[in-house]
C-alpha cells in the first residue's frame, strides 16, 4: 500500500516572513501523526528558514531543483549536498516550467535524478503533456518519452523510492483540472510503463502524484482514484486553509 504524498510547490512565491508563517500554519494544522506524507517546497533562498520552522514537525522540506555536480565553479547553482544540509528530504525535478522556460531536457533531468539519489534526496520527477500534445492524441507518447528519458539509468533497486508527478501542462495554473477519469487513465498508463521499465512489483510501490489546479473542492475525487497516490499543489499550497483541506482529503 502506497502512502499518499501531498506536496506544495511554492514556485517563485513568498518572502521570508510570509513563507515562515505559511509553513508554521501547515505544521500546526497537520499535527504529529498525519496519515499522509506532507512536503513543502519553498524557493531555495528560503529553504533553511522554512526548515527551521518545520524542525520537529511532521512536515518535510523539499527543493524545487538542484544542479547535478559536486561543489565547484557553477555560479548560481545549488547541489544535492547543500539541499540536504539545508534540511531537505525531497527535490522536485523536471517541472514543466523548467522544461519550457529554462529548456531543461530529459537527459539533464536524468542526471539530476542520479545526483538526488546519490545525495539521499527523494526525487519527485515531473512529466506531462501540453494541450497541443493532448489534442493531437500524443499524450501517451509524450509522457512515455519524458518518463523513459528522465528515468534513464535509474537502478531498479532504487526506483521504488522515486516519486513521479503527472502534471498535464494545460491544467497548471489554469483552473482547468484534468477530470479524475482523465488523470487516472494517464496514471494507470504510467504505472504500466514503470512495470515494463522495472518490475511490476516496483511499479506497484512507486507513488504517482497528480498536479494541475488541485483545489480543496476537487482533491478528494482525484485522490480517490486507484493510481493517484498524492498531489503536487501549486497555487493552493500558498494558503494554509486550502493546502490543509487538500491534505485532509488525502
Ligand atoms: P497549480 O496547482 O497552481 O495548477 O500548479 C501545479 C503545479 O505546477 C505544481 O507543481
Amino acid at each position: 500500500s502506497r502512502r499518499t504524498i501531498i506536496a506544495g510547490n511554492w514556485k517563485m512565491n513568498t518572502r521570508a516572513a510570509g513563507g515562515a508563517q505559511l509553513a508554521q500554519g501547515i505544521a500546526d494544522a497537520v499535527g504529529e501523526n498525519p496519515t499522509v506524507e506532507v512536503v513543502v517546497c519553498p524557493p531555495s533562498v528560503y529553504l533553511s528558514r522554512v526548515g527551521d520552522v518545520l524542525a520537529g514537525s511532521a512536515v518535510s522540506l523539499g527543493a524545487q531543483n538542484l544542479y547535478p555536480a559536486a561543489d565547484g565553479a557553477y555560479t548560481g547553482e545549488v547541489n544535492a549536498a547543500m539541499l540536504c544540509d539545508s534540511g531537505c528530504r525531497y527535490v522536485i525535478l523536471g517541472h514543466s516550467e523548467r522544461r519550457a522556460i529554462l529548456g531543461e531536457t530529459d537527459a539533464q533531468i536524468s542526471e539530476k535524478l542520479a545526483a538526488a539519489l546519490a545525495g539521499n534526496l527523494v526525487p519527485i520527477v515531473c512529466v506531462g503533456e501540453t494541450l497541443q500534445d493532448r489534442e493531437s492524441g500524443k499524450t501517451e507518447a509524450v509522457v512515455e518519452t519524458q518518463l523513459r528519458g528522465s528515468l534513464e539509468g535509474l537502478d531498479e533497486a532504487r526506483a521504488s523510492g522515486v516519486v513521479i508527478a503527472y502534471e498535464p501542462v494545460w491544467a497548471i495554473g489554469t483552473g482547468k483540472t484534468a477530470s479524475p477519469e482523465q488523470a487516472e487513465e494517464v496514471h494507470a498508463f504510467i504505472r504500466k510503463l514503470l512495470g515494463e521499465m522495472f518490475t511490476n512489483d516496483v511499479a506497484q510501490q512507486m507513488r504517482i502524484q497528480y498536479g494541475g489546479s488541485v483545489k480543496p473542492d476537487n482533491a478528494k475525487e482525484l485522490l480517490g482514484q486507484p493510481n493517484i497516490d498524492g498531489a503536487l499543489v501549486g497555487g493552493a499550497s500558498l494558503k494554509v486553509d486550502d493546502f490543509v483541506a487538500i491534505i485532509n482529503a488525502g
